[in-house]
This record gives C-alpha cells, sequence and structure tokens, in this order.
C-alpha cells in the first residue's frame, strides 16, 4: 500500500512512523508512506497558500490552487486512481470499520487542512471527508497520523499474529470490547490474576474472557451490544451483574456463579 500526506508540516511526520511495528511493515514493502508539501504547488513567488476569506471573517483559509495541483500531481504519476481523504471535523467519524475498509485500498491520499479550514472547492476533489472526534485541532497532521495507523496495522503481515487485530476492541464478527489481560507476576501489590486464567483449562478461559468481554462492553459501551443478538444465558449473565457495575466494581467480579474465582 502506498499512503501519501499531503501536508504544510512534512517533518510532523518523521517520528511517529519511525518505531516498532509501523516501522518494521515499512522496512518490510508492506507499506511506503510519503509526505508532499503542497507548498510546493503554491503559484506565487512568495509560496502563499492561504488567504483572507471572502465575506469576512477570522483566520485564514487554505486556497485551491496548491491542493488541487498537487492531487493533479499524484495522479499524473499513476495509472490507477487514489482514494483521496480530506481530514475534516465536519467529516464521517473514523472507526475501526472504516479503517478495515480503508485497508483494502492500495493508494491513499490523505489531505491535511490547517488554519481555519478549505476553501469550499477543495472538498470536490475527495472521495471522503473523515474526523477522528468532535474536537477541532489545528491542523489535519494527527487526524491523518491516526488513521493512517490504524490501517497499516490491519495489513496482512504487519502484526506477527495475524488473529491478534481480530480480538482487539470493535473487531471481528461482534465488534464488542477486549476481555481483561494479565501478564505475570501472578500477584502484584496484593492483586491477584484471576485464578481461572492460571487454571490451564482452556475452555474455561474461553468461557471467562466472552463474559468478561460481554461484561466490559456492556458497561462501558452499552451501544455496541445493541447489535448485537445475544444468547438468553448471555443476556442473564449482563443482568446479574449490573448491580455490581452500579457499584462500581471492576469488571473481573462475577457473579451468579460465573467463576468468580479470583481468591
Ligand atoms: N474551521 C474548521 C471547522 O470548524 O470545521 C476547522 C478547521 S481546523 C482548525 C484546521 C484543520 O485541522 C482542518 O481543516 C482539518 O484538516 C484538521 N482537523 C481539525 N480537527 C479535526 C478532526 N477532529 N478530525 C480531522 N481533522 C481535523
Amino acid at each position: 500500500m502506498l499512503i501519501q500526506f499531503l501536508t504544510l508540516f512534512p517533518s510532523m511526520f518523521d517520528s511517529p512512523f519511525a518505531h516498532s511495528i509501523i516501522k518494521r511493515a515499512q522496512d518490510n514493502g508492506l507499506v511506503k508512506l510519503e509526505t508532499i508539501n503542497f507548498r510546493a504547488y503554491a503559484e506565487d513567488r512568495h509560496a502563499t497558500v492561504d488567504d483572507t476569506p471572502y465575506g469576512g471573517g477570522p483566520g485564514m483559509i487554505l486556497k485551491p490552487e496548491p491542493i488541487f495541483k498537487a492531487v493533479e500531481a499524484i495522479e499524473a504519476q499513476v495509472a490507477t486512481k487514489p482514494y483521496i481523504i480530506l481530514t475534516s471535523p465536519q467529516g464521517e467519524t473514523f472507526h475501526q470499520g472504516i479503517a478495515v475498509e480503508l485497508s483494502a485500498q492500495p493508494h491513499l491520499v490523505f489531505v491535511c487542512g490547517h488554519y481555519e479550514g478549505y476553501d469550499e472547492r477543495i472538498r470536490t476533489l475527495a472521495d471522503r471527508e473523515l474526523s477522528i472526534g468532535d474536537y477541532v485541532l489545528t491542523g489535519g497532521e494527527l487526524p491523518a497520523m491516526v488513521m493512517a495507523e490504524a490501517i497499516i496495522r490491519l495489513l496482512p503481515g504487519v502484526l506477527g499474529d495475524p488473529d491478534a487485530a481480530q480480538l482487539d476492541s470493535f473487531s471481528g464478527p461482534e465488534g464488542i470490547l477486549d476481555y481483561p489481560q494479565y501478564t505475570k507476576p501472578a500477584e502484584f501489590r496484593g492483586l491477584k490474576v484471576p485464578a481461572i486464567l492460571l487454571s490451564g483449562d482452556h475452555g474455561k478461559i474461553a468461557q471467562w474472557r466472552r463474559q468478561q468481554a460481554l461484561l466490559r462492553t456492556a458497561r462501558r459501551r452499552p451501544d455496541l451490544l445493541a447489535q448485537l443478538e445475544l444468547t438468553a444465558e448471555e443476556l442473564e449473565m449482563i443482568e446479574n451483574n449490573r448491580l455490581a457495575y452500579e457499584d462500581g466494581q471492576p469488571d473481573f467480579v462475577l457473579k451468579g456463579g460465573n467463576s468468580d474465582e479470583s481468591d
């Protein structure tokens, strides 16, 4: 996959992609990342990329010419049109499902806005306008990096274990939250790992994890459960634990005879 970022601040992209899994993905040729400073496509000798808004008002607006020309230059170099994403707080809110969908694209271009935003005509270039949430940042660089990161880790071969991403929160067929995880030591400052995880009984461990994922989702993100068809047993298990959520008990304390074996 090729991902290009149209930005006025290319050096912002250096560090976030220079480590760990994402660096390895680039080293292994699974993804190629490029920044393009669209100031290079400005038309005047001062390399102006922004101007005051027609009609008055605060701030500066990104001019159409440099971004149009930068996109046209990219398109002139490739046989297949890239998928162009405009970063914008007014866009559709990015989520894991969109990351999965975009991970199938061979070539993405993120346009990173700045200042008060885009001349409206720039919107006509985009295949999609995406936001990372209902808040406003100074520029589209961080949103583009966030989205690219989420997409890259889904590319085949990027994660060591291909099943790992399926178990993440919002992923897999159900899209619920991940279950609680522990590693050594078995006891830390009086906090014990639930005994079931030390039992070696893989059937029971899988059942406990399923219950925990459901409970955690019911407690933190009930909206995600609303779309699922749960069994009567699962609904009862969630209902039995409802009071515990309201008391603020940890998710792993299960009521109703469901493997509360943390002692
Ligand atoms: N005046 C614009 C508005 O209210 O919609 C906000 C412009 S913002 C200060 C400048 C740029 O930052 C945007 O053009 C966009 O590229 C980026 N940006 C800011 N918040 C964002 C968000 N939540 N998601 C994606 N991009 C964002």
